[in-house]
């Protein structure tokens, strides 16, 4: 086939996927990265022998295609459990997973203290493993998920709220979606049933990459390095007569027969005036939250014995994981690592401040009420400390967001026969989500790209 350009921009886990895609299929991109590393919202961290996430930590069950590329990548995944640490009313319970919907009902005592324990909460708990249970399609991260078809413009608030579920009980199931969501409640009730059903209710395991899941990011970024140009921000999308034509970087033109731009959602119409408004305002209603994180090294277990983390639902007191625990492979021999995340309005106003500041707030927040028998550092008692600002860090999913995507979908490939947008927000928001519209779009730009020019007018 004669070489043909293809330019992907961004390199997080849907331009990498789409590059690495386009190469088997044979085709060299230029992936075009605005940072100074690759793997995006997925970049994994080396300090010394310490391998640390910096955003996405953790993959679903259903994460298929993600499963399958670690097959590939000959990445061995190890299967988690979380025991959390919940402090709730001034007290910490402790939650094991539950492993099925019976082991839910034990441990009564803690989901009472908890708030779960409302008939109204174990009813709405019920119709979501029944859902899960007989149509597993629908409430799904997989490539194949029928999410959208649920996706109701209704808030997961507003269905709390019309359920008349407890506040005591909504600050439990918000604040446990909220450490990973940011603000659950605007997120929409179909997206978050299948968080509920895939984290709570299914088997409650999670899946990590055994040096963490920057390690998945690093083997993409080793496939596709020939092809990346990081420092490299992409100011300008061209097209004429509805055809993407190339992309303005820094200044200079960039020609090509494709454009893939895997760029977050809410940041496309700035790089794409050229676009309709109806797609503008549909990508508009694409939100992020916001995240800070910061890792520390140290050598002692910070959480109590077996707890992998600790949760503050009430309040903005960081989530704490010790990831060392599930992970071993993260960490030099006998050391281990804190994790400190925060989304909602503390990452709001942490993000903009000095590194110093934000690890004294966070520290200052926790020492209020340390997990019983924690060694929370000290300021300064680690072995090195590192903050990760994402001012874009989860997109949210609100209600309706899902079938706008698969309308602007339709509408870019019924009128541009050689640019799509993929990204986590075109699919199901997650890792699984981003990698799968990576892919397809690749697919079918090197499919279009394989026509000569009659078959590419005839089709
Ligand atoms: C704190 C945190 C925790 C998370 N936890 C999880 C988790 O546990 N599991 C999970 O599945 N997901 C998680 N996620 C979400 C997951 O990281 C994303 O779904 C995934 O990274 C999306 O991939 P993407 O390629 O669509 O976008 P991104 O990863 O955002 O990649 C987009 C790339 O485009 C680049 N870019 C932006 N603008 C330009 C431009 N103008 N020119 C060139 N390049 C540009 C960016 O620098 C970036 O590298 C988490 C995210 C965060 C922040």
């Amino acid at each position: 086939m004669e070489q043909k350009k293809v330019i992907v921009i961004g390199a997080g886990p849907a331009g990498l996927s789409a590059a690495w895609t386009l190469h088997k299929r044979g085709i060299e991109p230029i992936v075009l990265e605005a940072k100074s590393f690759s793997g995006g919202r997925a970049y994994g961290d080396r300090v010394g022998g310490y391998c640390l996430d910096t955003g996405a930590d953790f993959f679903c069950d259903s994460y298929d295609v993600a499963q399958k590329m670690c097959k590939e990548l000959e990445i061995p995944l190890v299967k988690s459990e979380m025991n959390l640490g919940w402090h709730r009313n001034g007290r910490w319970h402790m939650t094991t997973p539950p492993v099925s919907f019976g082991a839910l009902l034990t441990g009564v005592k803690t989901l009472w203290k908890i708030g779960l324990l409302s008939p109204r909460v174990l009813k709405m708990l019920f119709s979501v493993f029944r859902a899960g249970k007989r149509q597993p399609e629908f409430l799904s991260f997989a490539s194949d998920s029928r999410v959208a078809e649920l996706d109701d413009e209704v808030t997961f608030g507003e269905y709390l709220d019309r359920q008349r579920i407890p506040k005591f009980a909504q600050t439990s199931l918000l604040g446990f979606l909220e450490m990973t969501m940011g603000f659950a409640e605007k997120s929409g009730w179909a997206y978050m049933r299948t968080y509920i059903w895939e984290m709570f209710l299914k088997n409650a395991l999670i899946y990590v990459p055994e040096q963490g899941a920057g390690s998945f990011s690093l083997a993409l970024d080793d496939k596709c390095r020939n092809f990346i140009r990081c420092d490299s921000p992409v100011n300008k999308i061209e097209f004429e007569n509805d055809r993407a034509t190339g992309v303005v970087v820094n200044d200079q033109q960039i020609t090509a027969d494709a454009v893939i731009c895997t760029i977050p959602g809410n940041r496309v119409s700035s790089v794409t005036p050229d676009l309709p408004n109806e797609i503008h305002q549909a990508l508009d209603q694409v939100v992020f939250s916001t995240g800070v994180r910061v890792v520390f090294g140290l050598d002692i277990p910070p959480l109590p014995p077996d707890w992998h983390g600790a949760l503050y639902p009430e309040d903005d007191t960081p989530l704490l994981l010790d990831r060392s625990l599930n992970l071993p492979a993260c960490v030099p021999a006998g050391k281990s690592t804190l994790d400190m995340i925060v989304g909602r309005h503390r990452a709001a106003e942490l993000i903009d401040k000095e590194d110093n500041e934000i690890i004294r707030t966070m520290l200052e927040d926790i020492y209020r009420h340390p997990p019983p028998g924690s060694n929370i550092p000290k300021f300064g008692e680690w072995e090195f400390a590192r903050i990760y600002r994402w001012k874009d860090a989860v997109c949210m999913g609100r209600p309706g967001m899902f079938k706008n995507m698969i309308e602007v979908r339709k509408r870019l490939s019924q009128e541009y026969d050689n640019f799509w947008l993929a990204g986590d927000y075109m699919r199901i928001p997650c890792v699984n989500g981003a990698l799968t519209s990576g892919i397809e779009s690749a697919n079918e730009a090197a499919d279009r790209l394989e026509k000569t020019p009659a078959e590419q007018k005839s089709s």
